[in-house]
């Protein structure tokens, strides 16, 4: 991690512009689509999602967060897709085509009426990022018993697309905005797999390394802009500036292995190893590189001072886009909810 650092130091964040047309134009979403096998499985692979999404993370948080959209829909129809979907999901990757997963539901949640001749879709979801971008979702919907019905869904129609509710502080450019899907009608291979099958372990909850390894490669890259900041400066070497820099390492290196632990477990188990572990220690993996990523966010202002504030520095784009980002759902329900997986596992 140091090494990589220091080897490095003009390591800088890019705009979201640059780091997309670079993705787009290097095949990324075509390659990370690729790496799951027909069956939805990485096996060893792991490894090289971890990679591209910790790369996409540290080059752009919403680049990271697109790709990570579109491997978690690539693995859903890869493991619940009937044979003419796995063939669409081949064409989509060939042509290049984004995917998303739009779970989050929006105030009128989406929902399936029956009509005269068929099924209708109405409402919208929210936080659905890549609006503009992404080309086919897929979509959650909860029948009148609360399970959840997986669909698979053009939402390419810019009339359909209000980005008017996404005005934050940071990875505006992940276009996370409301979708309606009201009198979209229901057509013949838009239901993906059955009843259910969306919350199936590990990779429903378990699926959350992928966010993590995300948040991870956000998180190298503002130690490795802070710690650019100090050389070019002549501060690195202050005996405190020194000593806030190795707590920093340590939380990366803390997430670090966390991600590496919980992407195996998910995605390559050990025959011993149990799923509900795995999904606990992921969802742990969550948290903790939550509280490593604030600590190195607090330790990268306090270290550079308000230099990174400037509003054209990469520092401040790179932390109001991971303040965001890292504000993902319920994590008081993980922490406790898990609790007690994680201590009659705690020595697998
Ligand atoms: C950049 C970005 C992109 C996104 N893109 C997508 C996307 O493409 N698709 C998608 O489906 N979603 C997306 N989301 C939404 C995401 O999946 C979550 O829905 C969202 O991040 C939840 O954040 P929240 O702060 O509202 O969570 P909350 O769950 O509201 O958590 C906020 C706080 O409230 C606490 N809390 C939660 N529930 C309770 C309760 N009942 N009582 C008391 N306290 C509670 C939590 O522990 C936490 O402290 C995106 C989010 C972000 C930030």
């Amino acid at each position: 991690m140091s090494a990589d650092i220091l080897e490095q130091p003009k390591i800088r964040y890019r705009t979201f512009e640059a780091a997309f047309g670079s993705a787009r134009e290097s095949g990324l979403f075509r390659a990370v689509g690729r790496l799951y096998s027909n069956e939805g499985t990485l096996g060893p692979d792991w490894v090289h999602l971890m990679d591209r999404l910790r790369d996409a993370g540290a080059t752009n948080l919403n680049l990271g967060r697109l790709l990570e959209g579109h491997a978690n829909a690539v693995q859903l129809v890869r493991l619940y897709g009937d044979a003419g979907q796995h063939a669409w999901l081949e064409k989509a990757l060939e042509a290049d085509t984004i995917l998303g997963v739009w779970g989050a539901d929006d105030v009128f949640p989406a929902r399936v009426e029956t009509v005269a001749g068929g099924k209708m879709l109405k409402g919208g979801k929210r936080y659905a990022s890549g609006l503009g971008m992404v080309a086919h979702a897929v979509v959650p919907i909860a029948g009148d018993d609360g399970q959840l019905q997986l669909y698979l869904l053009p939402v390419g129609d810019p009339a359909r697309q209000d980005l008017s509710a996404w005005k934050v502080g940071g990875m505006q450019a992940s276009a996370s905005g409301r979708y309606s899907f009201e009198g979209v009608s229901v057509e013949p291979g838009m239901m993906l797999g059955g009843v259910g099958v969306y919350k199936r372990e590990p990779f429903f909850e378990g699926g959350i390394w992928r966010c993590a390894a995300v948040h991870l490669g956000g998180l190298e890259a503002i130690l490795a802009m802070t710690v650019a900041h100090l050389e070019a400066s002549g501060r690195f070497d202050h005996p405190l500036q020194t000593e806030r820099l190795g707590h920093a390492i340590l939380h990366a290196r803390t997430a670090r292995l966390w991600v590496e632990d919980a992407g195996r477990r998910i995605e390559d188990p050990l025959e011993a190893e149990t799923i509900p572990f795995a999904v606990a220690a992921a969802s742990y993996t969550r948290l903790q590189v939550e509280a490593s990523a604030l600590a190195v966010m607090e330790i990268a202002r306090r270290s550079v001072g308000l230099a990174s504030f400037e509003r054209d520095h990469p520092l401040e784009s790179a932390i109001a886009d991971l303040s965001v980002y890292l504000r993902q759902a319920n994590p008081d329900a993980l922490l406790l909810h898990k609790c007690r997986t994680m201590l009659t596992g705690l020595g697998q």
